[in-house]
């Protein structure tokens, strides 16, 4: 049931772009215009039918061959310096490469990356790097100016790159969670223009949703990506890399049925969410929640909320009626106390675009899927 995403995957090549010698600031898509394989994503994007999971493991051939991906020629010893963009694809990274590779995380824990701003070492980071993972979808709004900014020859993968994407708004409010299916494919094409969720000043993507990480079905197509890269610039260490990619694969597979399980243990009328960060619609669509409202954007750094702040989550409160919203990790635990005082709401965090620090419960991924999986169902149960 994985591999209708595997499949699509074979059309990486979208996201391959050799970088600008230096400086030149080409925007990412006048870029791939010169590549040869521009067409075949949309082939991609257009596949409706459900392949059969075995053939999973035939997917990598054609890949490869279509990526066109030359080896960097290392010296004995030399390791392949790779850069990921969050520190949650730094961590599937991780989980396929171990440490045969040199890896560097641009967002530190705990950061917002929609706030991200690149340091001069970061910059100095992608000059020298091999390889760039970004999760593209517009996420990493601030990379083709960094890349441009910084020179190299790294190669530049976004391993979100065969999702099957949903824009922003979908299955909220009026929505179904699973009236989209058959329109996803066309959709994809079209959103590249689109701003639809900054009305709060908050996100700039376009109208694809980027946030595809939160589900360990999406995320099967990250790690795919991930390991089909780094066997094309390192072959050296192909077999590892898939032989690790596989044993982590299958750990995503159950961690993605334990979602299933534990969601379902809700009952089906409470299977609704309220969010400060329009950072679940996958897991919603996939897991079978709704989200039916999205409140307050980044109120939650505030040492205080401010007065106008209070009234409107107290607003949201009355107007959903939800024992639950969920928030950013980093709300202020006084906020959270005082409304639950008030009005007997919880406010919930969450995990969304950083893992958490040593002690959080959510330091890889697969933990943070599982932390912010527990704290749902005891908040909706
Ligand atoms: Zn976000």
């Amino acid at each position: 049931m994985f591999s209708r995403k595997l499949i699509a995957i074979f059309f990486i090549i979208l996201s391959v772009l050799l970088l600008p010698a230096c400086g030149a600031a080409q925007p990412e898509s006048a870029t791939q215009s010169n590549q040869p394989v521009e067409a075949q994503p949309e082939a991609a994007a257009s596949t409706t039918e459900p392949a059969a999971l075995e053939e999973h493991d035939e997917a990598p051939e054609p890949g490869l061959a279509a990526m066109d991906l030359t080896p960097v020629s290392l010296a004995d010893g030399e390791k392949l310096r790779v850069v990921a963009t969050s520190n949650i694809i730094g961590d599937m990274v991780q989980n396929v490469a171990g440490d045969l590779i040199a890896l560097d995380v641009l967002m530190p824990i705990g950061s917002d990356p929609h706030a991200f701003q690149p340091t001069p070492q970061d910059a100095a980071l992608i000059a020298d790097a091999d390889l760039v993972l970004a999760n593209g979808l517009n996420f990493e709004e601030f990379l083709d100016e960094l890349i441009a900014n910084a020179g190299g020859e790294a190669v530049v993968i976004r391993v979100a790159n065969g999702i099957e994407t949903r824009e922003f708004g979908e299955g909220d409010e009026e929505h179904a969670a699973d009236e989209h299916h058959e329109e996803d494919a066309e959709h994809d094409e079209h959103d590249e223009e689109g701003d639809e969720h900054d009305e709060e000043g908050r996100h700039h993507h376009g109208g694809a949703d980027p946030h595809a990480w939160m589900t360990p079905y999406n995320a099967l197509v990250y790690v795919y990506n991930i390991e089909t890269a780094l066997s094309a610039l390192d072959p050296a260490h192909a077999e590892t890399y898939q032989a690790n990619a596989k044993a982590y694969e299958a750990q995503l597979e159950e961690l993605d049925q334990w979602v299933f399980a534990q969601i379902e243990t809700i009952s089906p009328e409470k299977r609704e969410m309220v969010t400060d960060h329009d950072a679940f619609g996958y897991y919603a669509d996939r897991y079978g929640l709704k989200i039916v409202g999205a409140v307050i954007p980044s109120y939650s750094t505030a040492a205080e909320p401010s007065a106008q702040e209070m009234a409107k989550l107290q607003e949201a409160i009355a107007e959903y009626g939800a024992p639950a919203i969920f928030v950013g990790v980093s709300v202020n635990p006084n906020l959270a106390e005082q409304v639950a005082a008030d009005t007997g709401t919880q406010l919930v965090p969450l995990y969304t675009g950083s893992l958490g620090p040593a002690g959080s419960g959510a330091e890889t991924y697969i933990d943070y899927i599982r932390y912010n999986t527990t704290s749902i169902v005891e908040a909706l149960k």
